[in-house]
């Protein structure tokens, strides 16, 4: 039996030390493939997952917005042959039967695996992954433009449609990283007036050079993409009668919600996970067009401990891509 060599990084057990170790994959089995790591963005909830009490899975390899070509199919996979273009989202293998996957809506499957949480991660030279689980990328986006799309863009996306905004009413983006500066895109495409908050001037600077407005009052709608639970008062505060809060970030911490202004405002509060797979099209269709551009900043896998310790205290502006 063949044998892979691959470096990869590795959370030993929960909130253990991030490190890079030296993996052996055997060969896929029924229903996988082995895959090339082309290029793999770090997300916030890369550093989440660091941060938890307990870990489904220990050790885990981190990573979920990776860009690969299959090297090789294990069998009964039909779908995918070598040398295609697969992508690696945060979501990984689904029930395929419940309400929420035969509605278009698998990343509410209670059933889900994930890439980089109860999957081995895409931070890694090679990866055995479920075929069911890849996505199909365009051939045409350098894959470290594609890799920030499969959860950044993704996301951003979606909790924008949760919005439901019509042109011209008016968004107000909390956090400006690497969801915040694609939505930001996406809203001044959809023709929408767009404001973002974020305690770092740096961020704040190039979000106002990027055509964000920085006053955040009477929105129709706030989304909360960063993980720091202060920013989520801050965007209810800035909503107006009838507005919509949608939350994003990911963190353990509790918000109380003003039950007054709640239901005499007419406020309704969301959370926002991921997005359909018509949704992750449009995003790869955006990027082809050139309408979404992340702003990416690339690196080695060897770099990646830091990268994340970068991430975690929040100096990273647009998104880190590991590239092979
Ligand atoms: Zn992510
Ligand atoms: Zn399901």
């Amino acid at each position: 039996m063949r044998s892979v060599r691959t470096h990869a990084l590795v959370l030993p057990s929960a909130r253990a030390a991030v490190s890079l170790e030296a993996i052996h994959l055997g060969e896929p089995g029924p229903g996988e493939v082995l895959l090339r790591m082309e290029a793999c963005g770090i997300c916030h909830s890369d550093v989440f997952v660091t941060s938890l009490e307990r870990l489904p899975i220990a050790p885990i390899t981190l990573g979920h917005e990776g860009i690969a070509r299959v090297e090789a199919i294990g069998t009964g996979v039909t779908r995918w042959a070598a040398g295609d273009r697969a992508g690696i989202t945060f979501l990984g293998s689904t029930c395929g039967s419940c309400e929420f996957c035969t509605s278009g809506r698998e990343r509410f499957c209670p059933k889900q695996t994930n890439f980089g949480y109860t999957l081995q991660g895409a931070l890694s030279d090679a990866v055995i992954a479920p075929a069911a689980a890849l996505t199909r990328v365009p051939s045409s986006l350098p894959a470290e433009v594609a890799a920030p799309l499969c959860c950044a863009g993704w996301t951003a996306y979606r909790a924008l449609r949760e919005a439901n905004l019509e042109p011209e009413q008016s968004v107000a983006l909390f956090g400006y990283g690497g969801l915040g500066h694609l939505a930001l895109q996406i809203a001044r495409h959809r023709g929408l007036r767009v404001s973002v908050s974020d305690p770092s001037e740096s961020k704040r600077a190039q979000a106002r050079s990027d055509g964000a407005e920085l006053d955040a009052r009477g929105v129709d709608a706030a989304i909360v993409f960063t993980a720091a639970p202060t920013a989520i008062p801050q965007a209810f505060r800035s909503l107006k009668r009838g507005g919509t809060l949608v939350l994003v970030g990911l963190s353990v911490a509790n918000y109380e919600l003003p039950l007054v202004d709640t239901v005499l405002k007419g406020i309704t509060v969301k959370g926002s996970y991921l997005g359909t797979r018509d949704d992750l099209a449009d995003v790869f269709l955006l990027a082809a067009q050139g309408i979404l551009r992340p702003h990416i900043h690339t690196h080695s896998l060897g770099e990646s401990p830091v990268l994340l310790d970068q991430l975690r205290r929040g100096s990273v502006s647009g998104r880190l891509v590991v590239v092979w």
